[in-house]
């Protein structure tokens, strides 16, 4: 998905946010998408966001000899440091994870089509059996549950990415294998020396980012359960529940949570997804999910633009079957005024919910209640309304800022006039707003019109 003409189609098929991914993305690369994507979102007349995917600390293979194969039942040596690996012996990019590794753990290499499980345990190697025999190439990924570096570190790669993705103009970092909210604050640090202010998206795909995901969201702009790498990380029995746990969370914080991996995988063979990836997508949007991510469905599958388009209907078919869930209580006044719109909505029927937000956060404080009405956003900025992208049911709109009160419905309405949303003449519209305009956390104003 290349061009600025198949990014169009793909906006126009429901794409709100493009993940690069830099794991397999150069400079000029990231530039060029970047591009193309600008010129697409200006061509649609609405915000687009772009994140950029860290490759991260990954836990990888070594180099390996070509055409190895593992035989069942086979042993392999797995070393701290080792030349070129064969099919008898591997060497981690990280060996302090060989000291990690504990009798009767289960290796998995690469996908876990290639399986290991530890028999012996020696000063500077590991002696594991094959237990699912298969081809192994160089750097494959290494993964076994609780397996995690001592420290988290921003490689060299990951610091030139960085810089690539501020210098780019790119709006959100996701930000792979990230362990404590120290991690999220390290990239914070990188961004900020380059004069950016980017969304920090914390990938958890660990069990120390599990363990620590109520501080790690204290500090980052979102998460992403990385399902993909969390699977090998932890009992795969265990991934339906830490993604309801993980959604919950970050939806009671007022974060976006976007649900990655595998959502319609078939699709990247078939023109239509199993009845299994439909209820997958389903269930992740009524746990509540902001967003749900596709990867290979779209970056090397066959039908890209059907795969979107499935998504988005699938998405929207499971939006009114939310539950109501306990979040905990906020008494501050911009959330008693944020409860108080989406009640009033509902009980009125309202078409949707107006919110002048300064920083993004009045909307944000709207959809954590997943009204059953969308929310248009309305701020001056073209950063936060990208930022906005993220979160569930808000539709971002760059706006002038509010004048005075009487200037309110009047923005709306020039909203509407664009045709970007949708919305029928006369209808009733619940505003959220702060008074003195301009103020960021000010939200103090509801108040109801028809439009
Ligand atoms: C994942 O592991 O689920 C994920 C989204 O990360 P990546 O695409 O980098 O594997």
């Amino acid at each position: 998905m290349e061009s600025s003409e198949k990014i169009s189609a793909a906006i126009s098929a429901g794409v709100d946010v493009f993940r690069i991914n830099f794991s397999h993305c150069s400079r000029e690369e990231a530039f060029m998408r970047v591009e193309n994507i600008r010129k697409a979102e200006k061509e649609h007349g609405r915000p687009i966001a772009i994140m950029a995917d860290l490759a991260g600390p990954k836990i990888r293979i070594g180099m390996m000899k070509d055409g190895q194969e593992m035989t069942e039942g086979s042993l392999v040596a797995i070393h701290k440091e080792l030349k070129e690996g064969d099919k008898n012996n591997i060497a981690v990019n990280h060996p302090e994870i060989v000291d990690n590794l504990f009798l009767g753990c289960e290796v998995y290499l690469g996908d876990g089509d290639v399986r290991l499980e530890i028999v012996k345990k020696g000063k500077d190697k590991a002696i594991a059996k094959v237990t699912a025999p298969g081809k192994v190439r160089s750097k494959m990924g290494f993964s076994a549950h609780g397996l995690a570096l001592k420290k988290f570190e921003i490689s060299s790669k990951d610091k030139a990415d960085i810089k690539i993705a501020c210098e780019a103009g790119m709006d959100a970092i996701a930000a792979s294998f990230i362990q404590t909210d120290l991690d999220i604050k390290a990239i914070r640090k990188l961004v900020e020396k380059e004069g950016r202010d980017l969304m920090l998206i914390a990938k958890i795909e660990t069990q120390q980012g599990i363990d620590n995901a109520q501080k790690i969201l204290d500090v980052a702009d979102g998460i992403m359960v990385a399902r993909g790498d969390l699977g090998y990380a932890i009992p795969m029995e265990r991934v339906p529940h830490v993604q309801k746990e993980l959604i919950t969370l970050a939806r009671s914080k007022n974060k976006p949570v976007i649900t990655a991996t595998q959502m319609l995988e078939s699709m990247g063979q078939n023109s239509f997804p199993t009845r299994a990836e439909i209820t997958d997508v389903a269930n992740a949007v009524m746990d509540g999910t902001s967003g749900v991510m596709l990867s290979q469905e779209t970056s090397k599958g066959m039908y890209p633009l059907e795969s979107v388009r499935v998504m988005a209907k699938i998405a929207r078919g499971a939006e009114s079957y939310i539950p109501v869930i306990d979040l905990p209580e906020l008494n501050e006044i911009y959330d008693a005024v944020a409860t108080s719109a989406v009640s009033v909505a509902e009980h009125i029927g309202a078409q949707f919910i107006a919110a002048f937000t300064e920083s993004g956060s009045s909307a944000r404080r709207v959809c954590r209640h997943r009204p059953d009405c969308p929310i248009l956003a309305l701020t001056p900025s073209i950063s936060v309304a990208r930022r906005l992208c993220f979160s569930w049911g808000v539709m971002p709109f760059v706006a002038k800022e509010p004048k005075g009160f009487e200037e309110l419905d009047d923005l709306v309405r020039i909203a509407l006039q664009t045709g970007y949303f949708k919305a029928k003449k006369g209808g009733t519209v619940v505003i959220v707003a702060g008074v003195p305009f301009g103020l960021a956390g000010s939200t103090n104003l509801l108040h109801v019109a028809k439009i």
